[in-house]
């Protein structure tokens, strides 16, 4: 059987139930959409177009508010752009407005570091404002595909400081925690990196919109970690496709007090 394009998502997904995975990735069954994915999708193409922004008419005096203004009207962009997806959700107008403004606070929170770091280089070099924001201006949503671990991952981005290459993901999560999950997505993109580059990034991080960034320097037990969890899940995905293959691991995050898994229905958790 041929090998499968695992990525992050589909790896954590076998860990956290090997039956999830069969339904999401083998079977391909619909997964339900929901607010926290919908408005993940908004945050990361408002933070994604922010590096665009015409920043020519910013002045000393005034480009901490523009960079916040800029924000406004991308967010606000962005969300009418997925008005059909949060239309589908079938939420009250006061729950989207809170969604709307919890989002808004994350990304005022994120531009508030950005104009931190930004003035930080500015004061540093003592360069123009176009001049720093190009400095800052990281590349964005960079696919990356391995034909040797057979393994994809999309990268939100990737910072080159003076002598540092560092990756960032953008997360909405409300906890701030460094799960094992969160480990092995930035070990899998370390090692995506590394392969295409040739050289490991310095550091791998996630930037929690709620909070602030948070980053790990990436070493060799952090390759091996990606190396090893890789070559456990092609072992079994690539051996079988049978349902029974994939059993069902009935944890809380089956059903919780305000949503279930999307494949509860199909599952049936509690049947032996
Ligand atoms: S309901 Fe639970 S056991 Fe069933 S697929 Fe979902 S997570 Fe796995």
């Amino acid at each position: 059987m041929a090998k499968r394009v695992e990525s992050p998502s589909s790896i954590n997904t076998f860990k956290q139930c090997p039956r999830k995975y069969y339904y999401q990735y083998i079977e391909k069954l619909p997964t339900l959409p929901n607010i926290h994915q919908v408005r993940g999708n908004i945050a990361h193409s408002t933070l994604e177009n922010f590096y665009e922004i015409d920043t020519s008419l910013f002045d000393e005096n005034n480009y901490k508010i523009k960079f916040k203004e800029a924000g406004q009207k991308l967010l606000l962009f962005q969300w009418t752009q997925y008005k059909e997806k949060l239309d589908e959700l079938g939420l009250s107008k006061d729950q989207e407005r809170f969604y709307f403004e919890e989002t808004m606070m994350m990304i005022m929170n994120w531009i508030n570091h950005i104009i931190k770091d930004f003035t930080v280089l500015m004061e540093r070099k003592k360069i123009s404002i176009p001049e720093a924001f190009q400095q800052l201006t990281p590349i964005r949503e960079q696919k990356f595909v391995s034909d040797h671990y057979s393994v994809q991952g999309f990268i939100d981005a990737i910072h080159h400081l003076e002598d540092e290459v560092h990756i960032i993901d953008y997360k909405t999560n409300s906890s701030f925690d460094f799960k094992d999950s969160i480990r092995l997505q930035l070990a899998i993109y370390s090692l995506l990196y590394f392969e295409k580059y040739g050289q490991t990034p310095s550091k791998v991080g996630i930037f929690f919109l709620r909070n602030k960034q948070k980053m790990i320097a990436v070493d060799e037990e952090l390759l091996e970690l990606a190396k090893k969890e890789i070559t456990l899940i092609h072992l079994h995905t690539s051996s079988t496709e049978e349902i029974e293959d994939y059993k069902k691991k009935i944890t809380p995050l089956c059903r919780w007090k305000t949503g279930q898994c999307d494949f509860y229905e199909n599952c049936n958790p509690e049947e032996k």
